[in-house]
């Protein structure tokens, strides 16, 4: 089905932490409007489509982003309303082609993201079709996700001293989507008076998940399986399990070691230390283990690990299908995380979920630690039938919006399945 744009707008808005991002807007000839708000990380990988910020010091602490707006105002704009286009992938080629450089740096990912997004959105919209229909690829079957609720912070995103970025719960137990957000939201409850009667503060991080004062990655393993205990659930692949986001990239040191509560540990160390812990706690997916730059380390951690867990690359993999390519060659992880401006377009996001599926790799959809309302992941990991999104704690707008999201395709679809892919589980 062709469309043409008639209409491309961009807003500077504010993003979960407080900082800009952009909001933009779309019209198509037959008056069809969208818009699509873009997230933006702070534990980025190096190699990540470049987001464009506007160092102007003045504004924002140089965080401003109005050159991006500018670009989606006018070259975009431009583009995109210049002629009739066959499918989301030509436009998607086009912008790429226009910004002219491997990493988005001239137009900004964020402004060459959002626009895809919208355009997705609102060319589903005008075929009358819901998103997750229309980002379906030929020969996928549709699945709920398995949420992953990340329910206590630390590294980058959270002030405690706490190294390992991300704890997080996914009930992979549980019968429908519906309830597995139940679990979720229990268990979070349950972690929380566990952390209070323990003396823990019980602020929360950028994801929503609570960031006390905990060093020990494993202490907060202990007092996680305990909630979910708390709760009425088992701790397991068979109730709720736990996946774990340490982002080690952000611990790494210079001179290879990576700093764990004080602790200078070698990535031999390393791997030997998520050994312990899978065998003394129900995880079942680590995120990240080693740094993205650690690439003899990553191949003895999947060599040692890969056949007990799902071991997921992030900062190394920054959903670029090139690169996951490679690494699917050089025997690196066993899953790759989708996160949609890592890339910067929708149809490249696709590509790399695409490889994935072809080499056996496992596919976990993902927001960023900053977020606006969007939605476009949930839809996005139903389409693709990954069976496994994170979008933070099941608490804060930005994160249960996802959640909400997946609850209301759920309730409208009772036909679609839950879970993970019977490859997976
Ligand atoms: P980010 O964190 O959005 O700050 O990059 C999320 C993650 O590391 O998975
Ligand atoms: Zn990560």
């Amino acid at each position: 089905m062709t469309f043409t744009v008639s209409a491309l707008d961009a807003t500077e808005i504010l993003d979960s932490r407080g900082r800009p991002t952009l909001n933009v807007s779309i019209r198509l000839a037959d008056g069809t409007a969208a818009e699509a708000g873009v997230p933006s990380g702070a534990s980025t990988g190096t190699r990540e489509a470049v987001e464009l910020r506007d160092s102007d010091t003045t504004r924002y602490n140089g965080a401003g982003i109005q050159n991006a707006r500018d670009h989606v105002r006018g070259e975009l704009a431009e583009l995109l309303c210049s002629r009739t286009w066959d499918t989301l992938a030509d436009a998607d080629t086009a912008m790429n082609e226009l910004d002219g450089t491997d990493t988005k740096a001239r137009l900004g990912a964020n402004a060459i993201i959002g626009c895809s997004l919208a355009v997705a959105r609102a060319t589903a919209a005008s075929a009358g079709q819901e998103l997750h229909t229309y980002l379906a690829p030929s020969g996928v079957a549709p699945r709920l996700p398995v949420p992953h609720f990340n329910v206590l912070n630390g590294g980058a995103h959270a002030p405690n001293p706490l190294d390992f970025q991300e704890f997080m719960i996914a009930p992979l137990g549980a019968p429908s989507l519906p309830e597995a957000i139940r679990a979720g939201a229990e268990v979070y409850a349950a972690l929380r008076t566990r952390l209070h009667k323990a003396g823990h503060a019980t602020g929360l991080g950028d994801e929503g998940g609570f960031a006390p004062d905990i060093t020990q990655p494993e202490d907060a393993l202990h007092m996680i399986v305990a909630a979910i205990t708390d709760a009425g659930y088992t701790p397991g692949r068979d109730g709720i399990a736990i996946a774990l986001d340490p982002a080690a990239s952000e611990f790494r040191q210079k001179n290879g070691t990576y700093l764990v509560a004080g602790e200078s540990l070698s990535s031999a160390d390393m791997i030997n230390r998520y050994e312990q812990i899978i065998n003394d706690f129900p995880v079942w997916s680590i995120e990240d283990g080693l740094g993205e730059d650690d690439t003899a380390g990553w191949q003895q951690l999947t060599t040692t690990l890969g056949a007990r867990i799902q071991l997921v690359g992030d900062d190394n993999f920054v959903t670029n299908p090139a690169i996951i390519t490679q690494a699917i060659i050089d025997h690196i992880a066993n899953a790759a995380l989708i996160k949609v401006n890592q890339i910067g377009t929708v149809t490249e996001t696709l590509k790399a979920m695409a490889i994935c599926r072809q080499a056996g790799y496992a596919a976990m959809v993902s927001h960023r630690s900053g977020e606006t309302p969007d939605t476009f992941i949930a839809d996005l990991a139903v389409a693709t039938g990954c069976g496994q999104i994170k979008s933070g704690a099941p608490a804060r707008g930005e994160r249960v919006a996802k959640y909400n999201r997946l609850l209301t395709i759920a309730a409208a679809h009772p036909d679609l399945s839950y879970g993970l892919t019977d490859k997976q589980a």
